[in-house]
């Protein structure tokens, strides 16, 4: 039983025999992809503050040292991201700052502010009017949190990390799996195109792995929503010397997800972070968010790669690479979608509205000036 499943309302039928298959899946059993693709993004790191303490990441700042940007300070990196041709305003956050961080909840009250939430929306507002389409990743959201900000958000996104309960989500205040997991039903059920992944590295075992992928699979069989998986290895920086997973190891797990996930879900390796070369042929079809004018504030020891590189990646595996937008081009209405388009399925998941009418005046503008740009 997954941790927290029953407790926060979810519910998985995960079958032995497909974990069963999965676990014997070999690259050797995937295709390569037709094409790569990527996103040019900013990254805004809303509040460094999180109520969690996970033993290998150096986003957080402890209460007192948690910063919290400013509304002309999110216009300033949304602007220049803007000017540099960007997309995409990948609003990153810890998860909900709990009542330790009474600094951040002080600064929000005096502008006006109840909860990081509401902020969020005057920050996605800021971001539209400056040409770019929001993708917030807030961390575990209530069905209530999360309907409070779709309506200004292309897409979002959480990382499931992992479906056990290991020791590096450490302390008394712990990520639980069936919470994250809820977040991705919550998008489904509000349709939400949603980015999801999995951390590789952090004490899970190669089942665990296995029931990741099912129980996101699963979700998605549910609601059509997930639009890409993210292959994630763990890294080494000043909270974590555990080390990362080996080429090896990233390669069957590579394979693995793009063996359980269908074919419009698409399998993401981060460049700055995994060996995105020698795992293109593993499934791999997109090198996710790179950003010509911020860090990854998330491993800020490790730089995006530049646009060079990923045409040299994309090169050597013969495939052309295609910039893309935060939200993937099945979710576009028809008459936005492109006509060439050669890789994943490209017909609607379904009547939903899954442009929300705020942002759709932003969304035909990037259409205009981005989609479709083929580099290398
Ligand atoms: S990984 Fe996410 S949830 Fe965990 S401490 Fe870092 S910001 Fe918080």
């Amino acid at each position: 039983m997954i941790p927290g499943v029953g407790e926060y309302g979810v519910d998985l039928s995960i079958e032995a025999d497909d974990l069963e298959g999965l676990l014997s899946v070999t690259p050797a059993d995937v295709s390569p992809p037709p094409e790569l693709t990527f996103a040019r993004n900013v990254f805004v790191p809303l509040t460094t503050a999180c109520r969690y303490t996970c033993t290998y990441c150096t986003y957080f700042d402890p209460p007192g040292d948690a910063s919290l940007l400013s509304l002309e300070e999110v216009r300033e990196i949304c602007r220049r991201g803007a000017d540099a041709g960007c997309t995409e305003a990948l609003f990153t956050f810890g998860d909900d700052p709990d009542d330790r961080y009474t600094a951040i909840h002080e600064q929000l009250e005096a502008w006006g502010y109840d909860s990081i939430h509401t902020y969020l929306r005057a920050a996605c507002e800021v971001a539209l009017e400056e040409g770019l389409l929001p993708h917030a990743n807030p961390g575990d959201q209530t069905r209530e949190e999360m309907a409070a900000v779709a309506d200004l958000n292309a897409s979002m996104g959480t990382m499931l990390e992992t479906t056990a309960e290991v020791d590096a989500h450490a302390g008394p205040r712990r990520k639980v799996p069936g919470q994250r997991l809820r977040t991705i039903q919550n998008a489904g059920e509000l349709a939400v195109p949603f980015t999801t992944g999995i951390l590789v590295g952090i004490g899970e075992s190669w089942e665990d792995r296995a029931e990741s992928v099912l129980a996101i699979r699963e979700l998605h069989d549910r609601y059509d929503h997930v639009q890409e998986v993210i292959v994630q290895p763990v890294v080494d920086n000043e909270r974590w010397s555990g080390g990362t997973p080996t080429l090896e190891t990233m390669r069957r797990v590579t394979a693995m997800a793009r063996a359980a996930l269908p074919e419009e879900v698409s399998v993401q390796v981060p460049p700055n972070l995994a060996p995105a070369r020698e795992l293109v042929d593993c499934g791999v079809d997109d090198l996710g968010g790179v950003s010509p004018v911020t860090d990854d504030h998330v491993n800020p020891d490790y730089a995006w790669p530049e646009l060079r590189e990923l045409e040299a990646v994309a090169e050597a595996a013969g495939v052309p690479l295609r910039e893309r937008l935060p939200v993937y081009e099945r979710f576009l209405p028809s008459e936005l979608r492109r006509d060439d388009f050669s890789g994943r399925p490209a017909e609607a998941v379904d009547d939903r509205e899954w442009i929300p009418p705020r942002i759709r005046e932003t969304l035909e503008a990037n259409v205009r000036d981005s989609v479709g740009r083929v580099r290398g």
